[in-house]
């Protein structure tokens, strides 16, 4: 069995590659494929997916655990779970750049700090902008809610599909795969548990 390491940490290596040179990889598959470059309507394609590619992966360049520091005071006292549920999803795996697009659940039972809802999908969406396995998503989503808040318990689940075997590969049109990882009273406490699953459930 292959471990599922909790790394794709940026490596800052985007920047020493021009957007030039990576224009030029674009133009190598292009002919590669079979098709000709001085097409007009494929003149302009390696800059547009250039463009494309700096917005599928904008998540190199930020930083998870700086958009939960700031929490509310306000909301002090309140220590039931929070369920954000389908937040949407659109990654690319990392075994062959192929779209992954899905729902996110996440919730947590704040201890202390408490978070604005807006931010939890932030999390989501900085660690989806990564070339990505649903697994090591999950948890990387999770752990980091769990390091910065300091909750009770952190669950997320992930419901999500595949291009790289929905339109390729074996072929399977319909199928969704269902990810989780839970933390502290998540894991713990399948009373806890019991609940956030009936809450995601819920249509
Ligand atoms: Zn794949």
């Amino acid at each position: 069995m292959k471990l599922v390491k909790d790394t794709n940490q940026p490596k800052e290596k985007r920047q020493q590659i021009s957007d030039e040179k990576a224009e030029e990889a674009i133009k190598t598959i292009i002919e590669w494929v079979g098709e000709d470059l001085e097409r007009e309507g494929l003149k302009s394609t390696p800059k547009r997916v250039i463009k494309a590619f700096k917005e599928y992966f904008k998540g190199y360049s930020q930083d998870p655990a700086e958009l939960l520091s700031k929490t509310f005071t306000e909301v002090e006292g309140y220590d039931d779970m929070v369920v954000e549920k389908n937040i949407s999803i659109q990654s690319h795996c990392e075994h062959h750049m192929a779209p992954i697009t899905g729902v996110a659940h996440v919730a947590y039972i704040p201890s202390k700090k408490v978070v604005g809802l807006s931010k939890l999908a932030r999390v989501v969406e900085v660690f989806s902008k990564r070339l990505q396995t649903q697994e090591r998503l999950t948890m990387q989503i999770a752990k980091t809610i769990m390091n910065v808040l300091q909750p009770r318990g952190v669950a997320v689940t992930i419901d999500a599909s595949h291009q790289c075997m929905t339109n390729r590969g074996v072929k399977k049109e319909d199928t969704t795969t269902i990810t989780n990882y839970f933390l502290g009273a998540f894991k713990d406490d399948l009373s806890f548990q019991n609940r956030y699953l009936r809450y995601i459930n819920k249509d």
